[in-house]
């Protein structure tokens, strides 16, 4: 028997119902439609809010979640990204397996708080702090998955290929813990993996080729070959910094995304996560081969890479997604319009993206551009139905508290621009996972017990970090 939701309003892919039903049955959307006070009679009733999609968050390394403020200072000469690996590899080699699980709840539970349904986490912690593998060298990749269990999110875990350094340099003991010792070694860890959890719908997995830097065109082959066999969703780090061009240059005489490209990793079932530095070559074979790209503009500001160049994008009909990254914040909202944002500083202009809107009552919206990174197209990226409250599809929704002071006085015609480049997580008021609440009236029913969790990892932590 389906359940009805109620709502004032309700986002189906880019139209907004007012006095809306959202009908549920067994974990999925079976009818979406104007309330119908015959039909919906015992209908849930949501009174001032909107319910829409949940959040897709496409690129996460939850770990990450323990460096946020211990890295906003200058040592000595000035900072930079490089530098800032450096503290994230001695956060990373501090934490033990239950740690890891601590603190990957607790950015999981901050995800679900800001209206997060789905993450697709990028994870490379595998062995112990010298490098040797655990008995089972998923540990670590079950942690984090019990993590996002405990929260409830829906999870793809992008196990990550490490193979190196980097081209030509000494092998860096900080980087123990996520090295592989071949690409044979690593297939058969995702395939264990894969299998262990294949008969749990809210988990999937995926690959994830660190980079044409952690890896050689060998192991990028190699995992592009089981792509094909196990249709796995396949996300890669590429173009975030302008040093990895030049390093790519020197060792492939080629750019990273012609590299991936060549090795058969560029098609629809991959994501190139950043693509900030991106040559017209890049931009030509994205074009041709359909990869989804994930951008993270929080962590990429953080970190000073650069702007994504989403006009472009846009132009060659790019898939784009958004991603929490390093989670120094964790605000999907503040992505989507970040993305936004940066191109009215950088051109001097006003609704930039909005040149790449269909035309819609006589004007070209810049929320119709935005509005699909949060939601269908981190689904398109990771290989998942959900994203979309509409028949069929995972009934992963969200509601937003229309009395919230940064949603208050918003209408249909304005909604989806509110909620592209006004909105706060604090107006989340409920979530939902396969029609299951995972957060009601914006608590998480485990929300003190992850959180006193994580404050004793941080606890300990303190005095080496
Ligand atoms: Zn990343």
């Amino acid at each position: 028997m389906a359940t009805h939701h109620r709502a004032r309003f309700v986002v189906c892919h880019r139209d907004v119902i007012e006095d809306g039903v959202v009908s549920i049955d067994d974990g999925r959307v079976v009818a979406v439609g104007p309330h119908d006070a015959a039909r919906h009679a015992n209908a849930v009733d949501h009174g001032e809010t909107a319910l829409v999609p949940g959040v897709v968050n496409a690129h996460s390394h939850a770990f990450q979640r323990a460096l946020r403020g211990r890295a906003e200072h200058l040592t000595a000469g000035q900072d930079d990204f490089w530098s800032w690996r450096e503290v994230m590899y001695r956060m990373a080699n501090a934490l033990d397996p239950e740690q890891v699980e601590a603190v990957s709840a607790m950015a999981f539970l901050e995800m679900a708080r800001a209206g997060i349904t789905t993450v697709g986490e990028f994870h490379y912690l595998h062995h112990q702090p010298d490098g040797t593998p655990y008995d089972d060298p998923n540990t670590l990749a079950h942690r984090v998955i019990a993590a996002a269990r405990k929260v409830g999110l829906r999870i793809t875990l992008l196990r990550v290929a490490y193979g190196r350094a980097g081209f030509r340099k000494a092998p860096d003991p900080l980087q123990r813990r996520f090295i592989d010792s071949d690409v044979y070694r690593y297939l058969g860890a995702v395939t264990a993996l894969d299998a262990a959890w294949r008969h749990e719908p809210r988990v999937e997995i995926g690959m994830a080729p660190h980079s044409v830097r952690a890896v050689t065109g060998k192991w990028l082959w190699s995992i592009s070959e089981h792509q094909k066999i196990m249709k796995l969703p396949v996300h890669i780090h590429a173009c975030e910094q302008r040093a990895e061009l030049e390093a790519c240059k020197a060792e492939y005489g080629r750019l990273p995304v012609e590299v991936i490209a060549d090795e058969g990793l560029l098609n629809t079932r991959s994501s190139l996560v950043h693509a900030t530095h991106l040559d017209r070559r890049a931009l030509d074979l994205i074009e041709e081969r359909g990869p989804s790209i994930v951008a993270c503009p929080l962590t990429e500001a953080n970190l000073g890479d650069g702007i994504l160049p989403a006009g472009e994008l846009l132009a060659r009909r790019a898939h784009i997604a958004i991603g929490s990254d390093g989670q120094s914040r964790i605000d999907p909202w503040s992505e989507l319009s970040q993305i936004e944002n940066n191109l009215r500083l950088r051109h001097e202009r006003r609704n930039v993206l909005a040149h790449h809107a269909d035309e819609r009552d006589g004007r070209r919206h810049t929320a119709d551009v935005l509005w699909p990174m949060a939601n269908e197209n981190g689904a398109r990226s990771l290989g998942l139905d959900c994203g979309a409250l509409a028949p069929g599809h995972p009934a992963d929704m969200i509601a937003l508290d229309l009395r919230d002071p940064a949603l208050a006085g918003t209408r249909a015609g304005t909604l989806l621009a509110d909620l592209c480049l006004g909105m706060t997580p604090r107006a989340v008021r409920s979530a939902w996972v396969a029609g299951e609440a995972i957060v009601s009236e914006g608590r998480h029913p485990a929300e003190d017990a992850i959180v006193d969790g994580f404050r004793r990892v941080m606890g300990t932590l303190e005095r080496g970090l």
